[in-house]
């Protein structure tokens, strides 16, 4: 157990996550230094920890830490490359990230999700389940909230559902969920975890310390899950979209969970062969959790995706318009491309992390033609030509817009789906994701 009570804590990173971690030290009575690699912001948040007491350091240089220091609180993006890092394995002080702050006083029902894609997906709709079923959940981690923003206010009574990236689980030395869940492994961020072992290492920490008594929901079609099931102490319980006899299944085009038929998959809203897995994982953990069927079909009727995630935008002039900027990898963005068989214009490309884009040739089957842009454009332009299907290049989301549209007619889907990470232009995927829906917006109404 982790205890932070008149402790000496260093916090890298002013973030979000951050700021709400170096509260959180402060209400646990620990004395925070926080260090940031460039100039803090001065607004309420850094006068109001200033005046509680917090120092603030404006470098990130290794020689800011020594052996006076308890544990180090570092952003989960930041790379264990880096110096301060270092420095902190040398002198054997914790490296934590700020979950594992809040999880030290949290004594309620812990359910986690963790997995390569679906996560976020998959945690909103158990929430809604959840919350459906009237259960006083509280969402937080990945998804966006720091889990030090909301721990104070939760008792023992609480149920907390968490998102944790595998960079999160890094930094937790001990976790031990209720039910944990794993969507799925693909071999994305290997950019990070340099190599796929340590990036399935850093997923199987969420079940490492559960007991007999407590559930893992595992992807029957994981090409890791066996390994997972066979090392796991917590009652294994497995989903399969395609094979019968798991505990959540298809069976003559219904959704069955633990034996029970839960309803008919066409009146299902969220679409895509990917959402099937994300609902059977959510589900499952639903069920694990005690939730109704009722409360589960009543949230299977009506929710119809997270924005970002292979969102339907609307039809114009016969034509489907869906945003899937969240598709950071190529996974995604295949999933994406099944799940349509009408004519596509596909809209690609993105930061260059030196992923192999050529895995994406048997997902073009319907694709019509490809607008590429980004830093990963003369790989999505080869990979067009390989496929025999035409390209056209634009700088960025912006002005591809305007082509894709040239080239729709009725019947088509124009899908955005970059198959790569955002940030060679871009904030992040939301603002990428946010371009195209105001640039399709302003370019529609212009044709009226
Ligand atoms: P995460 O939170 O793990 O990033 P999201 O639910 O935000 O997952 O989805 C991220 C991207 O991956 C979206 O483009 C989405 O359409 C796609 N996706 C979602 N679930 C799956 C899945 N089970 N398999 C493959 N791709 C998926």
């Amino acid at each position: 157990k982790l205890e932070f009570q008149a402790k000496k804590v260093m916090v890298f990173g002013w973030a979000r996550s951050g700021k709400a971690a170096a509260q959180r030290l402060l209400d646990l009575g620990a004395t925070v230094t926080v260090v940031n690699q460039s100039a803090f912001p001065k607004d309420a948040e850094y006068d109001k920890l200033q005046a509680a007491g917090v120092t603030f350091i404006e470098n990130d240089a290794a020689d800011n830490l020594d052996d006076s220091f308890d544990y180090l609180v570092k952003n989960p993006g930041i790379n264990y490359d880096h110096a301060l890092i270092k420095k902190a394995e040398s002198l054997n002080i914790p490296i934590l990230t700020e979950v594992a702050v809040a999880l030290s006083t949290f004594t309620g029902r812990l359910i986690t999700v963790t997995g390569s894609n679906g996560k976020t997906t998959t945690v909103s709709l158990l929430s809604e389940m959840l919350k459906a079923d009237g259960v006083k959940v509280t969402t937080a981690g990945n998804i966006g909230t720091p889990v030090c923003e909301v721990v104070g206010n939760l008792t023992s009574e609480d149920t907390l559902l968490l998102e944790l990236s595998s960079f999160q689980l890094l930094g937790i030395p001990f976790i031990q969920p209720d039910i944990a869940v794993v969507t799925n492994i693909f071999s994305n961020h290997l950019d990070y975890h340099k190599t796929r072992e340590n990036y399935v290492a850093a997923k199987f920490r969420i079940t490492k310390n559960q007991t007999a008594d407590q559930y893992l929901v595992l992807n029957a079609d994981g090409a890791d899950t066996p390994s997972f099931a066979a090392k796991t102490k917590a009652q294994v319980r497995e989903f399969s979209r395609t094979q019968e006899g798991n505990y959540a299944q298809v069976r003559q085009q219904s959704l069955w969970v633990s034996d029970e038929a839960i309803m008919p998959l066409s009146a299902i809203k969220l679409v895509g062969p990917q959402n099937l897995e994300n609902i059977m994982a959510a589900t499952s953990a639903a069920m694990l959790a005690g939730v109704s069927t009722k409360a589960m079909v009543e949230v299977l009727k009506t929710f119809g995706g997270v924005k970002h995630r292979l969102q339907y935008l609307f039809e114009k002039d016969g034509v489907k318009y869906y945003n899937d900027s969240k598709a950071t990898d190529i996974e995604a963005t295949q999933a994406a491309l099944n799940s349509f068989d009408q004519p596509t214009i596909w809209l690609a490309g993105g930061l260059d992390r030196g992923d192999d884009v050529m895995r994406l040739i048997p997902n073009l089957k319907h694709v019509k033609a490809v607008v590429a842009f980004g830093q990963t454009q003369q790989k999505i332009v080869a990979l067009a030509r390989a496929c025999h299907k035409p390209v056209i290049t634009a700088i960025d989301v912006k002005r591809a817009v305007p082509i894709a549209l040239k080239l729709a007619e009725p019947g088509d889907v124009v899908l955005l789906s970059p198959a790569a990470a955002s940030w060679d232009q871009y904030d992040n995927f939301e603002v990428r994701g946010q371009e195209f829906i105001d640039t399709l917006e302003a370019e529609l109404a212009q044709k009226g």
